[in-house]
């Protein structure tokens, strides 16, 4: 078994940002020459997340709403109260979404389905670099 240790580099705007970050994968498994096994993808920070949606305008406009309902802004965070950072509500939306997930992939192909893209949710109060560590599992 083969380990590779890659990193994906995304600007984001905060905010509930969500980045279609399928194709910088895929080019990142094609790139270490493995054909078969597991990815591992993992945001460090704690007002990110990870996870798959339909990239598409409909659900890209629902996805904040939900949050909103969630974990709303206005609301009043004791984070904020002890930090003053104002961003209580990113770090609870990051929380529930959870900064890791595992793509298979086979025959040098990222196991999706059709209407499945990998998204990075950047829920921090400000515009971000993020730098997603990725490893590849296989051979
Ligand atoms: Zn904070």
């Amino acid at each position: 078994m083969k380990i590779s240790t890659r990193t994906i580099a995304v600007s984001t705007r905060g905010d509930c940002d969500s980045v279609d970050i399928t194709p910088q994968v895929a080019d990142e498994m094609g790139k270490s020459g493995m054909k078969n096994g597991i990815a591992v993808l993992f945001v460090p920070g704690s007002t990110a997340g990870l996870t798959t949606i339909e990239y598409e305008p409909g659900l890209l406009a629902d996805l904040p709403e939900a949050f909103e309902r969630v974990a709303p802004t206005d609301k009043s965070y004791h984070h904020d109260q002890r930090w003053g950072d104002g961003n209580g509500h990113a770090h609870i939306r990051a929380a529930l979404i959870g900064p890791s997930l595992t793509v298979p992939f086979s025959d040098g192909r990222l196991l999706l389905g059709t209407w499945q893209q990998i998204v990075l949710l950047d829920f921090d109060n400000r515009p971000r670099q993020r730098k997603i560590a990725m490893q590849l599992l296989g051979e």
